[in-house]
């Protein structure tokens, strides 16, 4: 471990990184959005740098996450791309950040960000809370409490409350002044299929308790974020989320099977870089820079190969930017394991009354270069949209723009490599690990047991 000492050169600065799971960029409430629901997380974007045009590499939870922590693309790093265990040999911001002398925590709710999955390589201590019986902010308590003082921190908490099923709290003003436990029992595990296009009076049911849901994780943020500030004033807090959801759009609903920006836009807030003025910064930038730009601020060495950039601190910074995302059908993934016969099966059932005009299966990666985004997908003609006219991307306009859809396909990396299972692979993750898994829709429910989908707790 190394040390600071105390000469004219100011220590790097503690780090957070915040991912409220499940997040879509028109869902909290920074700048103008419409509903107050996150006013934590809005107050830190009008204190710092609120990023209006971020993309995730990837439309759901592992390789999301994978992208953020090493700065590549999902196949570059290969988690959800070949495999969903991520190999020893990545190189993650955390491990580079100790290497620096950082000490480092991770905290997830998510049974992803479990060390079965191996992502949180480099963390000296990771907390998945349902393992543990704590709070997050407990976790974090817990952990500030017994580390030594002096060195410089790096955070990661994941907290999955407006992850469905969607659970809201007594305070949630529901349509129609419908009971919290009505609003409830319409929650997507209802509607299991992707593709059933749901009453739209329901979706605006589900839609408030997801709303409602934010209004518990921007609590959390409030909480941990004033915990690390007493110990590291001149803590940079990083708040994103790892996707979004669908609620009808594209008649899908929940995170998987797309690569609409109902999915990959998340937002994005940066505070307490010192210099730097607050502002909105319009370029697009991708989740995969939060890597670089960690390393960067920490002063600590580069990752190799990354994909990502140093994210624009300045308005007038990076407009011209090509941002890419990728999503591996279930299919590319370990068959051949219990995890992956478990993806299978539970990627059946949800696509099972998908229309043969629905792009839901198969492999599928989009380009953005604004104002215009192209998807190459497996199993279906490339489209493209733009979206200065077109946000929703329902018109194709492909077909009378052959060269300009080339142009941009073409800016899409070399597929990078081919699925190819490794033997290391985790083929029965513990109980509790498949049990969360299952509660937050991934895996099918037991046939003995279906009232298990229902419950995040
Ligand atoms: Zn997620």
């Amino acid at each position: 471990m190394l040390t600071f000492s105390c000469g004219a050169e100011a220590p790097p600065p503690s780090i957070l990184l915040f991912v409220i799971d499940t997040t879509r960029a028109d869902d909290p409430a920074l700048g103008e959005s419409r509903l107050e629901t996150t006013p934590y997380w809005r107050r830190l974007g009008e204190e710092g740098l609120v990023y209006s045009r971020s993309i995730s590499q990837a439309p759901w939870t592992l390789p999301a996450h994978a992208s953020m922590l090493t700065g590549l693309l999902p196949s570059q790093h290969g988690v959800g791309w070949v495999s969903t265990r991520a190999e020893d040999a990545l190189v993650t911001v955390t491990e580079r950040l100790a290497e620096a002398g950082y000490e480092t925590l991770a905290v997830a709710e998510n049974p992803w960000l479990t060390p079965t999955f191996n992502l949180l390589q480099g963390f000296d201590q990771n907390f998945f809370i349902r393992q543990k019986g704590l709070t997050a902010e407990e976790a974090v308590a817990e952990w500030l409490e017994n580390r030594p003082a002096g060195a410089p921190f790096f955070v990661f908490v994941n907290v999955v409350d407006p992850h469905a099923p969607y659970q809201g709290h007594e305070a949630c003003r529901l349509p129609d002044r419908l009971a919290l436990d009505e609003a409830r029992a319409l929650n997507p595990g209802t509607h299991p299929e992707l593709c059933v296009p749901a009453d739209p009076a329901e979706l605006e049911v589900m839609r408030t308790l997801h709303q409602c849901d934010l209004t518990l994780a921007d609590e959390k943020l409030r909480r941990i974020h004033g915990l690390l500030l007493e110990q590291a004033p001149e803590l940079i807090s990083i708040v994103t989320s790892d996707h979004g959801e669908h609620f009808g759009e594209h008649q899908l609903m929940s995170h998987q099977f797309s690569v609409r920006n109902e999915l990959l836009a998340v937002p994005l807030v940066v505070h307490g870089l010192a210099g730097i003025d607050p502002a909105r910064i319009d370029a697009w930038v991708g989740t995969s820079d939060l890597a670089p730009s960690i390393l960067e601020w920490a002063g600590a060495s580069p990752l190799p190969g990354q994909e990502g950039r140093t994210l624009p601190t300045r308005p007038e910074e990076g407009r011209e930017r090509a941002v890419v995302s990728e999503y591996a059908d279930y299919v590319s993934l370990e068959a051949s394991t219990g995890m992956g016969r478990r993806l299978l099966a539970a990627g059946r059932g949800l696509r099972s009354d998908c229309g043969p005009d629905q792009p839901v299966f198969g492999s599928m990666r989009s380009v953005i270069r604004y104002p215009h985004k192209a998807i190459q997908y497996s199993e279906y003609d490339a489209e493209l949209f733009d979206l200065s006219k077109d946000p929703g991307e329902t018109r194709n306009i492909a077909e009378e723009n052959r060269s300009l859809l080339e142009e941009l396909l073409a800016l899409l990396p070399e597929a990078g490599r081919v699925p190819n299972p490794s033997p290391e692979l985790p083929s029965e993750p513990a109980p509790e690990i498949l049990e969360s898994l299952r509660a937050l829709g991934y895996l099918e429910a037991e046939e003995s047991d279906p009232s298990k989908t229902n419950g995040k707790e």
